[in-house]
């Protein structure tokens, strides 16, 4: 069975009188396991369609079900708990808490959604944070830390829970070319440990080839002979 399962995805806003189809007829299945990229220009639909995977918006219309479950339809609250279970969150922007030091930033979630005693919590940030290389920075704040080592540390804190779903919006447009491959390579290496499968949107066709599966949004809909499946 396939972890993401969409049919038919539609997604509409309306801004006063003016409405814009985000969405036209997103139909896309992921594998379990699965290193996959959305790929689009600016405005295509890509954060849209990733926040309705990510139980962070609904669609209009269409069907979304991930590991089984059929997630449009959930409220806030049975959203909130489905993404503490069972997802984790890349951001463009990193969107580390600037007050807590690394260590704190990797604990955060786990404090939030797991009712674990502290020992163990302490050794999952240890080994997770080991993981992305990023240990022994484990007692600074994040503006004492680069770029890209903030990604580390925010794909840390994605994988922390061990969900099975890591989302990630433009995780290395805010980073230089080199630091974005590196950022990618590690997610894939975190797929290769972990098993968790990644779904990440781009618009930048320099890094998109380390995808192992990639999809392309224009305007609101899949482009069907841009799908193309990169043996690895
Ligand atoms: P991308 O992430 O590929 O740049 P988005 O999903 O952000 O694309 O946006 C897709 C389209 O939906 C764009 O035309 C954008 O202006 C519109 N849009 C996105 N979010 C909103 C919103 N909250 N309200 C109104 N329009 C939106
Ligand atoms: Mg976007």
């Amino acid at each position: 069975m396939a972890l993401i399962e969409l049919q038919n995805i539609t997604k509409t806003y309306t801004v006063g009188e003016v409405s814009q189809q985000a969405l036209k007829g997103i139909s896309l299945s992921v594998g379990k396991g699965a290193f996959v990229s959305i790929v689009g220009p600016s405005g295509s639909g890509k954060t849209t369609l990733l926040n309705i995977i990510g139980c962070l918006d609904k669609p209009s219309g269409g069907k979304a079900v991930i590991d089984g479950q059929e997630v449009n339809h959930l409220g806030r609250k049975d959203g909130a708990r489905f993404r503490g279970e069972n997802l984790g969150f890349i951001f463009q922007a990193f969107n580390l808490i600037p007050v807590l030091s690394v260590f704190e930033n990797v604990e955060y979630p786990l404090q939030m959604i797991k009712n674990e005693p502290a020992p163990q919590r302490r050794e999952k940030v240890r080994e997770t944070l080991q993981a992305v290389g990023m240990l022994e920075h484990a007692h600074k704040l994040p503006d004492q830390i680069s770029g890209g080592q903030k990604q580390r540390v925010a794909i840390a804190r994605a994988l922390v829970t061990r969900p099975k779903l890591v989302l990630a919006d433009e995780p290395t447009a805010s980073l230089d070319h080199e630091t974005a491959f590196n950022v990618i390579r590690l997610m894939r290496g975190m797929r290769d440990a972990y098993g968790t499968t990644f779904l990440f949107s781009t618009h930048d066709p320099r890094i998109v080839g380390e995808a192992e599966t990639i999809h392309t949004l224009e305007d609101g809909l899949l482009v069907p002979n841009a799908s193309e499946e990169i043996p690895s």
